[in-house]
């Protein structure tokens, strides 16, 4: 988890999560299954870790007491979530 930026007014960090997830359930077509759950929420785009793993970011906040909340949606990059929950 990384942190992004930081809202002192709210006493809360902006942070960002990375979920990996597999192209291992590969249909005869070609289809993967992993490639449709960690593709961009908004515009679609599948990123791929160095070893060739499909990944979404997270994004979310972590505040000072309590717990962290993270969109259920995964997205390529954080313009792609500020243009979905904008
Ligand atoms: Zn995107």
């Amino acid at each position: 988890m990384r942190s992004l930026s930081r809202d002192p007014f709210a006493r809360l960090n902006v942070v960002r999560r990375q979920d990996t997830g597999f192209t291992v359930d590969r249909t005869p077509t070609g289809d993967s299954f992993g490639e449709r759950m960690y593709s961009c929420a908004w515009c679609d785009t599948v990123r791929y870790t160095p070893k060739g793993h499909p990944f979404t970011y997270r994004y979310g906040v972590s505040p000072d007491s309590g717990r962290d909340h993270f969109t259920l949606q995964g997205f390529c990059c954080k313009s792609c979530h500020d243009s979905y929950t904008a």
